[in-house]
């Protein structure tokens, strides 16, 4: 099957392998090649590919967050102990 978004062909999969993009239709003659549970792993395959790329920025936020924290607390630590002394 064609994407109608991008126009990259997919074969029997009812969702992009490059854009994402949904194209099932319950009555896609194509779709007997594959059975319903090879389809539902391949598109969770997919589906999970993408969620990894955002989980990955998702994380980079939290280590610059975390990062940034320990430095703050670090120099309010070294204020603290340079104006003590
Ligand atoms: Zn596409």
């Amino acid at each position: 099957m064609q994407c109608p978004r991008c126009k990259t062909e997919n074969g029997t999969r009812t969702i992009c392998s490059k854009c994402g993009y949904y194209m099932y239709r319950p009555d896609t003659m194509n779709r007997e090649k594959m059975t319903k549970t090879e389809q539902a792993i391949s598109d969770t395959k997919i589906v999970g590919k993408r969620v990894g790329k955002v989980f990955k920025y998702v994380w980079m936020i939290i280590v610059l967050i975390a990062m940034s924290f320990w430095l703050v607390a670090g120099m309010v630590v070294l204020v603290s102990l340079l104006g003590g002394g």
